[in-house]
């Protein structure tokens, strides 16, 4: 990709109704614009990163054994009748009609289509545990959409549910995801905490969250000092009770004492157990050729607000500081006076071709300007190598290597190979 021909908007300033870092660096770094309260245009750059962290979600979920399936977006009333969420949803869920006045909504989530898929098509214990997940876009009528795709009205999620004959197949179920979202978060490469959570209205016994720790997160997580413990602090305050209060009290897992931080919730985990397969009549034939109704559990996690939450736990005051595996890009290969000087356009041209050759994702800023602002470009994206090809090159073959982190090293341009090898 050429810098010069890139739909890549940057900006000075953030604008104004940008509140926190992550939201002010996605529209100035041109990732995101938006078009409604809580609708968001991906440009080029951001959409990279969102694909990025899409293709790390799917490969681990079919590593898990888990199967993709796409379904819609338009959901029929009657679904959401059978388990009366349609009246119980609230405004969060955006209903319309289409022109023979039938009632449809946009889907916040899917439990109701996929359990109607697998009641009418899956009919014997021999064909389970099953796993279904889509990667797909959500609408939920956000009472207050704000900090840009972090709480958005349209989102991108991977949204699975599992099938299960029994209580305990559920439970291998469950901890196959528990274990692959950790996966997910742990190849992103953020730090984060697996955080028990109010299982809520459905009840249940277990629901987990997987949070990214940022100081900007709207959760307030309790975590242990002595174990991988941590837990959401409305499952521990009391009424009327102070969260600050808990800092330094006995942890509840009975190692160390808790700590209070604040997280970013990117994932959420739940047994539902049989609530959606008894109200819509889920049911397969055991072994011993009864019917039984199916254990489901519902797994989600979210991709655009996981770019968010990325930026919120990797940055600087110059920009954004990618995490390599979701950068938008792994080079920036910056040619000064690229469209002056031959020796360096051929160069610049070269080595962009040969990098992307061998699979990296490359961008070469041919731009007419000069260094100060292609590497301030360049930061602000933050894209985690340059290679800077510029008067050092034309005068003694010598280019620059520069990291996000603000590593310099010097090297001749036949070194790359052996650098970038051992760099990916
Ligand atoms: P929250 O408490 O933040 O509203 P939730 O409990 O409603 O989240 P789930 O229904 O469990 O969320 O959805 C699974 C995942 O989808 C969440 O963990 C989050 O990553 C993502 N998500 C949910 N709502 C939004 C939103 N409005 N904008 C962006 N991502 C969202
Ligand atoms: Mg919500």
């Amino acid at each position: 990709m050429l810098f010069s021909k890139l739909l890549l908007p940057t900006l000075k300033e953030a604008p104004q109704e940008a509140e926190i870092v992550s939201h002010k660096l996605m529209l100035r770094a041109g990732m995101i614009r938006k078009v409604a309260s809580g609708v968001y245009t991906w440009l080029p750059l951001g959409l990279k990163v969102l694909r990025k962290v899409e293709a790390i979600v799917r490969t681990e979920m079919n590593n898990a054994g888990a199967q993709e399936v796409l379904m819609p977006m338009v959901q029929p009333k009657e679904l959401w009748n059978e388990t009366e969420r349609w009246e119980k949803m609230g405004k969060e869920l955006l209903r319309f009609q289409d022109r023979h006045d039938r009632d449809f909504c946009l889907g916040p989530t899917h439990e109701e289509v996929i359990t109607d898929l697998i009641r009418s098509n899956v009919k014997s214990y021999k064909e389970l545990p099953i796993n279904a997940y889509q990667i797909q876009t959500k609408f939920r009528d956000e009472i207050r959409p704000r900090y840009g795709v972090m709480r958005s009205r349209e989102f991108l999620m991977k949204d699975a549910y599992s099938f299960s004959v029994n209580e305990e197949c559920l439970d291998n179920s469950y901890i196959n995801m528990r274990n692959t979202y950790k996966k997910i978060l742990q190849n992103i490469g953020l730090e984060f905490k697996v955080v028990k959570a109010d299982s809520g209205a459905i009840g249940g016994d277990a629901s987990e969250e997987f949070h990214v720790l940022a100081e900007n997160g709207e959760d307030t997580i309790a975590v242990s000092t002595g174990s991988e413990f941590a837990i959401n602090t409305e499952l521990l305050l009391e009424e009327g009770e102070d969260i600050k209060s808990l800092e330094g009290e006995d942890s509840p897992d009975g190692n160390g004492v808790i700590q209070i931080k604040k997280g970013i919730e990117v994932g959420h985990i739940f047994k539902l157990g049989q609530v959606y397969s008894e109200s819509m009549g889920a049911n397969v034939q055991t072994k011993e050729g009864r019917p039984a109704t199916l254990h489901m559990g519902c797994y989600g996690i979210g991709i655009s607000r996981i770019v968010a939450a990325a930026i919120e736990q990797n940055n600087d005051e110059r920009g954004i500081v990618w995490p390599p595996t979701i950068a938008p890009f792994d080079v920036n290969i910056i040619a000064i006076g690229f469209e002056k000087d031959e020796k360096i356009a051929m160069a610049a041209t070269k080595l962009y071709e040969s990098l992307s050759h061998q699979g990296y994702d490359v961008i070469l800023d041919d731009r007419k300007t000069g260094f100060g602002a292609k590497i301030k470009d360049s930061e602000l994206i933050g894209i985690p190598m340059n290679i800077i090809i510029g008067k050092s090159f034309v005068e003694n073959d010598e280019i620059e290597l520069r990291t996000r982190d603000g590593q310099i090293s010097v090297a001749k341009i036949d070194d790359l190979k052996i650098i970038f090898n051992h760099y990916k």
